[in-house]
Formats: C-alpha cells, sequence, structure tokens
C-alpha cells in the first residue's frame, strides 16, 4: 500500500481569478446562471485531475464554494434567516446571494474573519425557531460530479460543532440562547447528507473541525464527543477524517479528538502545531490514521522536504500515515506557473497550491520507499533550501544586527504623553476638537489611470510627477476651504498601503496572480517577504513635503506601520516573525525621522492590522502583543517631543487589547467607531486615564449615505459625555479612498461644522 496522500482543500478562484470574473460577471446580470456553472465545473474538474494526475489518494470535493462554504453549510442545514424569504426546497442562487450580499431590500448577512486568516466567512445565525432541513445537496452534487469524471473524492464538510461554535445568536435572543442546545436539531441533517454520501459510492469523509485548536471548555469540548456518538451509527462503514487546523491542538481537546466514535482519521497542522508532534509521539490511538499536515497551507514557500521527511519518519510508529497538507490551501496562492515576473531563483523558493499538491504526493512516496524514483526533484528542492539560506539577498548582516539589538530591550519615547501633547499644542496651536481625515480621499478613474500608465512606462516620471502633485494640491485645497486643522496630502501616488511601501523596501517580492481570497469574489494579493528588511531611500518624503509646501496648516505624513506590513504579507518562514517585524520597524523609523527632518510635525503611522495578527490561542497573544507594541514604539523613538505621533485602527473592538494600545504610546489615536459605540466606552475610559488624543470616527466612510451636521454633532456629544473635551478629535472611520467627491465633500463639510458649532458651546 505505502504511504498516501491528502490534500484538505483547495482554492476555489482557478489560476487567474477565473470564478471571481464569472461571479461578478452574473452579479452585474452579464452573464447566465450556465455560464457561471460552467466556468465553476471546469474549475473543479482541472483541480481533481491535477490532484489525481499527481497521484494524490484522498482529493476533497465539495471544497468548492460560488461564496463561502460556512454560508454553504448554512443552505445545506437550510438555516436561512426568515429576513430573506425562503420559502422552503433547494435553495438557488437568489437565496444563497442573497444572503451573502444583500439584496435591494435586505442587507447581507455578518461576514468575519476565519480564525486568524484573512478568509471572512459568513456567519450563521441561529435561534431557536429555525427550522432545520436538509436544503442543499451540494455535497452529493459535486460527489457524483468527480466521481462521473472518474474521481472517487472524499467529501468535505464543515463539523456539526465547529458550525455551531461559529455561529451567532439570531438578534433578540442574544443573551438567553445557547448556541450547542441546537446540536439535536442539526445532527438528523447531518445523518441525511452522510447516508446519501455512503449510498453513492463515498468511502471516506471529512469533517473539519478546526474549533478544537481554541481555547475550549470543557462544556464545549463535551459538545464534541456527543456528537460523534450520535453519528456514530450513521458513520459506520465509512472512514471518517476529523481534520483540525492553525494551531497546536490543546492536550485536551487532542483526547477529546481521539476518543470521538465513529472517527477513524484525525487531519493535525504540524507546521503551526509544533507541540502537537509531541502529543502524537507521546500516545496516538492503534489503529487509526494520522492525516500529518506537514506541508503548509498558510504560506507560499516551497517545503523543506527534507526536513518534512524526518518529521513524517519520526511518525512511523502511528500505523497508517498519510501525508497531507497543514489546512486547505485556500490560504495560499494557486499556481506558481503563472509567475512571469519573479526571477527563477525566488521561484525556486516558492510553492503555490498546485506545487504544494506535488511535494505532498512526492513526500509520501519517498516514505513509501520511492525516493529514487524522485532523485532530481528532492535534489532540485535541497539546492533551492540551501540556496535560499546563503543567498545575500535573504541576508543583510547590518539589518539583523540593527534588529538583533532591540530584543529583549523596552524603547520607548522618554517624555510621557501629556508633556508630549504640552509641547505639540505649542507648535501646532490647534483648536479644541481638531479636525482631521485618516489619510486616502478618493481614488478616481483618471488617477488610477495615471499610476498605471506610469507603471507601464507609457508616459515620463515628469508627466506621473505633475500629475500627482496635481491631485495633492487639489486634496489640499479642498480641505483648507473646508476648514479642516490637519491636512493630509490624500495618498493619490499609492495603489494600495501594504504594496505602496513593499515595493519600495528591499526584501519584498511582487506576484501577478498570487491571489488568496478574502471573501466572496474578493482576492488580495499580499507580497511576499523574502529577505531582510531595509529602506534604500525614503519613500514618502518628496510627496509629503510637496504637500506641507502648498499650505500653512500642519500636514499629516502618512506611513504604513510595520505590524500591518507584517500582517498584510506572506511573510518568511525561516526566522520568526516578529524578527521581520522589527526589521520593518526600523526601515519606518528612518522614514520617520525623516519626515521630521522635512519639517512635518504630524505623522500618522497606520495600525489597521494590529488585531488580526492576534494568536487564535490566549497563552500566545501576550507574547505577540508585546512584540507587535514594540514594533510600533521603535518606529518613532527617535523623534522629538514636538513630533505628533498619530496612528489609525481600522476597528473598534479593543476592549481585550486596549492596555497594548495604550503601551503603544502614540500622541493620538483614530478608530472605527461608527458601528458600535457602546464598545468603546471603556476604550474611552481608558483613554482619559492615559491622556492621549483620541479619535473615534464621527461617521461611516463604508457606506454612501451622507450623515447631517446634527446627527455629527450628536455623536460627538455623546463622546463628550464620556471624554474630556481637550482630547478628542474629530474625523471619519477610516480613509476615503473607496468613496466619491459627491459623497466626500458635504460629509467632510457636515463634520467640521459640527465641529465648530461645539466649540462655541464647550
Ligand atoms: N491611511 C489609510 C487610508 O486612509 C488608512 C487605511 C486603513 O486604515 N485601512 O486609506
Ligand atoms: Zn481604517
Amino acid at each position: 500500500m505505502g504511504t498516501q496522500s491528502h490534500i484538505a482543500g483547495y482554492p476555489r478562484m482557478g489560476p487567474k481569478r477565473e470564478l471571481k470574473f464569472a461571479l461578478e460577471s452574473f452579479w452585474d446580470g452579464k452573464s447566465s446562471a450556465e455560464d457561471l456553472q460552467k466556468v465553476s465545473a471546469d474549475l473543479r474538474s482541472s483541480i481533481w485531475k491535477q490532484m489525481s494526475d499527481a497521484g494524490t489518494k484522498y482529493i476533497p470535493s465539495n471544497t468548492f464554494t460560488y461564496y463561502d462554504h460556512v454560508l454553504d453549510t448554512t443552505a445545506m442545514l437550510g438555516a436561512v434567516p426568515p429576513r430573506y424569504g425562503w420559502n422552503g426546497g433547494e435553495i438557488g442562487f437568489d437565496v444563497f446571494f442573497s444572503m451573502a450580499r444583500g439584496n435591494a431590500s435586505v442587507p447581507a448577512m455578518e461576514m468575519t474573519k476565519w480564525f486568524d486568516t484573512n478568509y471572512h466567512f459568513i456567519v450563521p445565525e441561529l435561534g431557536p425557531e429555525v427550522n432545520f432541513s436538509y436544503s442543499s445537496h451540494k455535497a452529493i452534487n459535486e460527489y457524483k460530479e468527480a466521481k462521473a469524471l472518474g474521481v472517487d473524492t472524499v467529501p468535505v464538510l464543515v463539523g456539526p460543532v465547529s458550525y455551531l461554535l461559529l455561529s451567532k445568536p439570531a438578534k433578540g435572543v442574544e443573551k438567553t440562547f445557547s448556541l450547542l442546545s441546537l446540536l439535536d436539531k442539526i445532527l438528523p441533517v447531518y445523518k441525511e447528507v452522510i447516508s446519501e454520501l455512503k449510498a453513492a459510492g463515498a468511502s471516506w469523509i471529512q469533517l473539519d473541525e478546526p474549533t478544537l485548536v481554541m481555547d475550549l471548555d470543557s462544556h464545549k469540548l463535551k459538545a464534541f464527543t456527543e456528537a460523534y456518538s450520535e453519528l456514530e451509527s450513521t458513520l459506520s462503514g465509512l472512514n471518517v477524517l476529523v481534520e483540525t487546523y492553525f494551531a497546536d491542538i490543546p492536550a485536551e481537546a487532542f483526547k477529546t479528538l481521539t476518543s470521538l466514535k465513529g472517527v477513524t482519521a484525525y487531519g493535525l497542522d504540524l507546521v503551526r502545531g509544533t507541540k502537537t508532534l509531541d502529543l502524537v509521539k507521546a500516545e496516538f490511538p492503534k489503529g487509526k490514521y494520522l492525516f500529518a499536515g506537514v506541508v503548509d497551507g498558510r504560506n507560499i514557500w516551497a517545503n523543506d522536504l527534507s526536513s518534512s521527511l524526518s518529521t513524517l519518519e519520526s511518525l512511523e510508529s502511528t500505523d497508517k500515515l498519510v501525508v497531507s497538507t497543514s489546512c486547505s490551501l485556500l490560504h495560499t496562492a494557486v499556481d506558481l506557473v503563472n509567475e512571469t515576473k519573479l526571477d527563477d531563483e525566488i521561484k525556486s523558493w516558492l510553492a503555490f497550491a498546485a506545487q504544494k499538491v506535488v511535494e505532498v504526493n512526492a513526500l509520501a512516496k519517498a516514505l513509501a520507499g520511492k525516493k529514487d524514483e524522485l532523485q532530481q526533484f528532492f535534489s532540485a528542492n535541497a539546492a533551492a533550501q540551501a540556496s535560499r539560506k546563503s543567498s545575500p539577498r535573504v541576508n543583510n548582516e547590518a539589518v539583523q544586527k540593527a534588529a538583533a539589538g532591540l530584543k529583549g530591550s523596552e524603547h520607548r519615547r522618554a517624555t510621557n504623553v501629556s508633556a508630549r501633547l504640552d509641547a505639540q499644542q505649542k507648535k501646532l496651536n490647534l483648536p479644541i476638537l481638531p479636525t482631521t481625515t485618516i489619510g486616502s480621499f478618493p481614488q478616481t478613474v483618471e488617477l488610477r489611470r495615471v499610476r498605471r500608465e506610469y507603471k507601464a512606462k507609457k508616459i515620463s516620471e515628469e508627466e506621473y510627477i505633475k500629475a500627482i502633485k496635481e491631485e495633492i494640491k487639489k486634496v489640499v485645497e479642498l480641505q483648507e476651504e473646508l476648514d479642516i486643522d490637519v491636512l493630509v496630502h490624500g495618498e493619490p501616488e499609492r495603489n494600495d498601503m501594504v504594496e505602496y511601501f513593499g515595493e519600495q523596501l528591499s526584501g519584498f517580492a511582487f506576484t501577478v496572480n498570487g491571489w488568496v481570497q478574502s471573501y466572496g469574489s474578493r482576492c488580495v494579493k499580499p507580497p511576499i517577504i523574502y529577505g531582510d528588511v531595509s529602506r534604500p531611500k525614503p519613500m514618502t518624503v518628496y510627496w509629503s513635503s510637496a504637500a506641507q509646501s502648498m499650505t500653512s496648516r500642519p500636514m499629516k505624513g502618512m506611513l504604513t506601520g510595520p505590524v500591518t506590513i507584517l500582517n498584510w504579507s506572506f511573510v518568511r518562514n525561516d526566522q520568526p516573525r516578529f524578527e521581520t517585524c522589527y526589521q520593518i520597524a526600523l526601515a519606518i523609523k528612518d522614514e520617520v525621522e525623516d519626515l521630521e527632518k522635512a519639517g512635518i510635525n504630524v505623522i500618522q503611522i497606520d495600525e489597521a492590522a494590529l488585531r488580526e495578527g492576534l494568536p487564535l490561542r490566549k497563552s500566545e497573544q501576550a507574547f505577540y502583543l508585546e512584540w507587535a507594541v514594540h514594533s510600533f514604539r521603535i518606529t518613532n523613538i527617535g523623534v522629538q517631543d514636538t513630533t505628533q505621533i498619530h496612528t489609525h485602527m481600522c476597528y473598534s473592538n479593543f476592549n481585550d487589547i486596549i492596555h497594548s494600545i495604550i503601551d503603544m504610546d502614540a500622541d493620538v489615536i483614530t478608530i472605527e467607531n461608527s458601528r458600535s459605540d457602546e464598545k468603546l466606552l471603556s476604550v474611552f475610559r481608558e483613554g482619559v486615564k492615559y491622556g492621549a488624543g483620541i479619535g473615534p470616527g464621527v461617521y461611516d466612510i463604508h457606506s454612501p449615505r451622507i450623515p447631517s451636521t446634527e446627527e455629527i454633532a450628536d455623536r460627538i456629544n455623546k463622546m463628550l459625555a464620556v471624554l474630556e473635551k481637550n482630547i478628542l478629535w474629530v474625523n471619519p472611520d477610516c480613509g476615503l479612498k473607496t468613496r466619491k467627491y459627491p459623497e466626500v465633500k458635504p460629509a467632510l463639510q457636515a463634520m467640521v461644522a459640527a465641529a465648530k458649532a461645539l466649540r462655541t458651546q464647550l
């Protein structure tokens, strides 16, 4: 038999985002449902074929989706919230996409991050009155579809307990309802689905229960035991894989997992779960399969095959070993073959989903004693690993030294925030309730064209600079006209807040097609950090000084912070994340100091994604927060007291990390607020104690709606009830990049008018 191979899941978008374009064209009414189904079926069949050609034994089905696999499960269970007007029967595109995206009369269901990834799922809303019924036959249809193509697949379902743990209680029952009490109601549907799959010939099934890696109390763990006992008779006759991923599995959960009734195989993430390996070695149930996730589904690096082989060899005492991916490949890019702009050396260091399938199979073959057949593959891999280790493109001794020097010590500005604010006020002379914006102004079609043509060398540098300067001038004049106090240049030169910096820092590479699904048809293309990071030359000083020269008001310099750059990139795996973060921090520090030298007295360092990097397990959070916050502080330890450091964060649920936010020691913090006033109260109170300026967004920029002066004044008044007037800033929720000028102008007008009206009353 030999060792076998398994892939836990695969990207849906296609190597060139075929699904994205098919979906968007269907949504725009430009193509039919059949067109969309055809594109999707082609994608599925090519994936199955590719996996089967590579020799994969356990090939997943039902990991494709038109939007989101959790929403698929909601459809399977018939758990459609009543407002979508579904009347039973098989759920079609209409109801499905209404839940996903909203329709003319009803907004979409809530979306949230899938664990600590950048993938967002549609959160099931469950209340006591939901009538669960088997309402989407997608899993069985996909199984049969693959079978008709000659591929016997492992159907994948979101496991019942994780499904409930990822749900939220429906409106009205938030405080009183126990989601797990619904287990009894959803299991009958799972039984129907599983029985049908069995009847159609499935011999394996994969149930994803990633919540098992979280900090679960015993009550929740018990739900797993109960659910699988209940399913046992239905599962009998099948091989059942329960797949976990994204972190070390806690010892208690491992015990629960390995004692689940009806389960014959366990999928474990051995990339993020280094301690999991010890658990397995200490005790693994006899006769069961271990699906060892050694190929990283979360990153784009080629596997170190010889190191994986030794890990796998150390596990050979478990009788049934299957080589697998650490999680679904959903979170990595699709196919390296389409990367035309990366040079061969960097390419040799990388593996996207398609290449990872090959790696998994190569490892399985090698373990089965057939390494000789793959001599070339293994030696090419070893050579690439060696070149990555020693390449001068990766290693920059000066940077390594500087970053190493930061470890262990506490860097912070010498003066406390209140004294700094006093010194800054003497220089800036701002009114109370100062107004500002978060950075970007609307990006017009014309502006995007200019950037594109400059990149494609269709217009000269001179023409480009002229166009951007004109845009800055327009934005500066508008802000003066609106009478905003602290201005921004509007970020017209930036396509993206991370890419812009990545392109100018050394150690970064960019792909052409390295897209990863973020939600629905939306994808992101993270930069790849492959080497030690340094800043060859100033990145923003030219534009910020140009902008400052156009006005006598303070111009805010605008930078992306190190933690956000890190969290929105594919990060190197050959050194700890914090080390890479410190390197970026030092590069940003140089930029901050150059801005200061150029006469910029207010500098905003965005940390939009600081919270995103928070590890799943509580035990690891303190360490992350410590180095993340330290990295932020490092960027501005070199400035004078009179230079005002702002930071901005795109979220408002800080309650659990408020002390870390304070520890960032920024002079002014602007945060998203428009959707959650209440939650912020505690943050505000801490803010009062701390003394820094705080700018909770006074209106929602995510909506085209234009707020009135009264409405904004009302919000500010509510904030003033908890906050001292001399620390409150008035600003929108986030950057204005995605809005249009006809929305932005009146909204900012209302904002300034509200601030002015309140000033006279204070
Ligand atoms: N300065 C950035 C902007 O205004 C911040 C964006 C963000 O927080 N996501 O666009
Ligand atoms: Zn923001």
